[in-house]
This record gives structure tokens, sequence and C-alpha cells, in this order.
């Protein structure tokens, strides 16, 4: 049976059910697990993991993990060295949340290396979900967290040599992959995790697309476009062009199928078709990709071309990384 028809099936069978799912109880956890969106998800899935073998929760732990990609790593495309947009401005995006739904976020934020942590912040001491550009960094420094200049040489170099053509042109990372000296041009850390309580946490946290217009804001910093969690089902987050995870408020989305009954790889699946269905032309030229656990640590991905990879971490294999399923085996952009 097709996945679209399993899918009409399923939607079918909801219709006759309650419209709101009563809350079930939460499944005892098989275990600790992390998993990571790209290769650099494997040591920042260490360093969350760290926290959950010690009996940590799930918040700690994939806060810890996207601090590590913020600034434990030099990468183009999250953090400290993330490159500017086109006006010459680091500007970073995140988002953080627990299966509670209780989460926060923000977005185009300047000079401050840890955005993740902000958005705990934000989550935490504040009545508010997201907090952007100045209002952001200002509520950073009052938290104590330190201005600092985040664009690097290389990254300044990258944005001069950029502006000679100054062609917006986001690129499917497959084909960049393994290049030596190559630098992607837009990835996010999207990290989700399940503390042996069985309760669920997120992080997501990029610098979005590189030479993107100045006050640009991706679906990394939105709930339910870049990430989603919900401890009576699972969670979601992804990469890729941000537009069009808020076209489909896809994280959301992916979780939305799991509750339907879907696996966290049929789910994802789906997500992608719902984009390739809302702009087929355009996914052709663009990367997107899906990554989800569910809250019995079950992980699936997908992704519209091949190419991306996830990182999978819990008591059996620490340095897993998978390749995920997708639509179009080439990336001729
Ligand atoms: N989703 C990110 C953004 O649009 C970029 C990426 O993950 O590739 O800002």
């Amino acid at each position: 049976m097709s996945s679209r028809r399993r899918f009409l099936q399923s939607s079918l069978m909801a219709a006759g059910a309650a419209l709101l799912p009563a809350a079930r109880a939460l499944p005892a956890s098989n275990g600790a697990k992390v998993v990571s969106t790209w290769d650099f998800g494997v040591p920042a899935n260490r360093e969350a993991w760290r926290i959950l073998a010690a009996g940590g929760n799930a918040l700690d732990a994939v806060e810890a993990g996207a601090r590590w990609a913020e600034t434990g790593q030099c990468n183009s495309t999250v953090g400290r060295c993330g490159y500017p947009d086109r006006d010459g401005f680091v500007t970073l995006d995140a988002s953080i949340m627990k299966g509670d739904g209780s989460c926060g976020a923000v977005a185009a934020l300047q000079d401050i290396d840890h955005p993740i942590s902000v958005a705990r912040k934000v989550m935490e001491k504040t009545p508010h979900v997201l907090l952007v550009g100045d209002g952001a960094r200002q509520f950073a420094v009052a938290e104590g967290f330190e201005p600092r200049e985040l664009r690097t040489p290389e990254a300044e170099k990258a944005w001069r040599e950029w502006r000679e053509t100054s062609r917006y042109a986001p690129e499917i990372n497959a084909e960049r992959r393994g290049v030596p000296g190559n630098k992607d041009n837009h990835d996010t850390i999207g990290m989700l995790a399940l503390g042996a309580d069985g309760r669920m946490a997120g992080a997501c946290t990029t610098s979005g697309m590189a030479w993107k217009m100045h006050g640009r804001v991706g679906d990394s910093p939105i709930i339910g476009a870049g990430l989603y969690v919900d401890d009576q089902v699972g969670g979601a987050t992804a990469s890729g062009v941000g537009e069009e995870m808020l076209r489909n408020a896809a994280s959301f989305l992916v979780v939305e199928l799991m509750r339907q009954g879907h696996s966290p790889s049929d789910a994802c699946h789906l997500a992608i078709e719902r984009v390739v269905m809302k702009r087929p032309q355009a996914s052709k030229t663009l990367q997107v990709c899906f990554l989800a656990m569910n809250n019995h640590g079950e992980v699936g991905a997908f992704a519209l071309h091949q190419g991306f990879v996830y990182a999978v971490c819990d008591a059996q294999q620490q340095d897993t990384l998978l390749q995920a399923p997708a639509v179009y085996a080439t990336s001729k952009t």
C-alpha cells in the first residue's frame, strides 16, 4: 500500500474517532536516546549523551548538545562561525522545547554565541515564547550573556567573495559534502532527546541561510516549523530551506502524523510529500530534511534530496551516522 493511501486510510480512521485524542499515560521509556541532524550531530550527541547517561534530563541534554554545535566547532551554518546575511551581519535563530509544551526561542539574534541558552532563558524567565533582534540581544545581555564578534575572518572573506556576484542560491548539501575546503551555505543542528524518565525535549539552532536578507527569520526558531515536541507522541525537527518548513508548519505536521499512528519514518516521508505537493518545481532545486523520534525511541528521517545524514546515540550506539532516504537521488540545482 502506498504511504499516501496509508495516510488517507489513517485520516479516515481518525475522522471517526474523537477530534482530540485523550491524553495517554507516558510509556515506560525503553531507555534514553538522542538524535541530531547532520554529521556534526555525532559530537553534539556525545555532549548530550554525557548528561543522559548520568541520569540527567532531556532538556539539559539537548541544550548541552546544541551549545557544542554553536561554539565547539567552527561551522559556517551554526553559531559563532556562521556565515553572515547579505549585509554582513551574523544573525542567529534558535528554539528549545520540552515535551510538556514549554518552549522558548530567539530570532535574528546578534553578538551572542549561545542562542540556544538564551532561548531556554526566554522559556524559563519570561511570559513569552519568542524574542527577536535587539530585544533578544538586550534580554541576553541582561541575563549575563557576553556580547562578542561572531563574524570570523573566514566568514568575512566568504562574504566579500559572495558580494562579487551577490547571487542568492541555497545549495543542496549533498553535492558539497566531502569537498575539501567546502563550506555549506545553510544547515541547522536539530536535536531530539528522550530521557530515561520517558520525557522528551528538542533544540534547534542555526545561523540560517547564508546571504539571506537582513531580518530574514527561518523555521528554526518557530515552534511547529523547525521544532516540535510532545511527550504524548514524540518530537520532530527540520533542516533545509526554512521557508518550506514555515509554509507547511512542518515539524508540527510530522508530530501530528505520528499522533495518527504513523511511524517516525513514514511521518517524515509524508511531510516531505506535502512539501513536494505544495511546490513541485521548487522542491527539485532545494533541500528539505526531517528527523523524528517517537516517545518509544523509534527514529525516522526523510529528505527531499539524497545526502541528508543524521546521528543517533543511545546506550548501544554512540557515534552512529545514518543516511536518510530521499525523494530525489540527484541534487542538481
Ligand atoms: N532551516 C535553516 C533556515 O532556513 C537552514 C538549514 O537548516 O539548512 O534557516
